[in-house]
């Protein structure tokens, strides 16, 4: 049976257009979410080697920092010829001063150095709502679709490059709204965020009124 979550929520995330992300999200649900960032609560080591497992570390760390229920989404980019890199390690491919047009650029080399052709990759997303008392929740969503050239300076990350399956352009290319893509009626979304925020909401949230 899953908890539902009401009140204040803390945003494990000190990454900007996540935290963008999960408030636009999390707007119709009338839960007043702070970041971790806001609240100068410090980032945990991301030692796990699935994207649930660091999902866990982060919103554990915070739910436990602040004695708030804390979400965290750990989430990144994975390439079919590249036997899935970046993977886990999407945020530490571009480096320190966060370079992803390097990140992307690395992507694009690589992909020549092996002389692949196969574009297929698709961005995962695994959230966690843990509570301070210990328990834990875990959904997960996942987006299709092709890697291109860069192009648009919409989103975030490796938004420019990954053009998600029926679209001709690139999530760098559409709003943050047409990227969650979110039809409450219908339950469907687009986004691996939003998919793995849609099954949350249906589990541990409820609207006001
Ligand atoms: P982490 O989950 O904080 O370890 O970082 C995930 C990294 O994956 C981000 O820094 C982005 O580079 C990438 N990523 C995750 N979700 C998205 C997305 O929706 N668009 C573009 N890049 C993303």
């Amino acid at each position: 049976m899953s908890r539902i979550l009401s009140g204040k929520v803390v945003i494990a995330t000190h990454n900007a257009g996540k935290l963008v992300e999960m408030r636009e999200l999390l707007e119709p649900f009338g839960v007043e979410a702070v970041s971790a960032g806001e609240l100068g609560l410090p980032e945990p080591d991301e030692t796990g080697t699935m994207f649930a497992e660091n999902a866990a570390i982060k919103a554990q760390a915070a739910a436990e920092a602040s004695g708030l229920p804390a979400f965290a989404d750990d989430s990144g980019l994975c390439v079919d010829a590249l036997d899935g890199a970046p993977g886990i390690f999407s945020a530490r491919w571009a480096g320190a001063s966060k370079d992803f047009s390097g990140a992307m650029a690395r992507i694009l080399a690589e992909l020549d150095r092996r002389g692949a052709t196969d574009r297929r990759a698709h961005f995962v997303s695994a959230l966690v709502l843990a509570w301070p008392d210990g328990h834990t929740e875990l959904f997960e969503g996942r987006v299709f679709g092709d890697l291109v050239e860069p192009r648009g300076t919409a989103g975030f990350g490796y938004d420019p490059m990954f053009r998600p399956e029926g679209f001709d352009r690139t999530f760098g290319e559409i709003s943050s709204a047409e990227k969650h893509g979110v039809d409450w009626q219908s339950g469907n979304a687009l986004s691996h965020r939003a998919r793995a925020f849609v099954a949350l909401a249906a589990a541990c949230l409820r609207r006001p009124g």
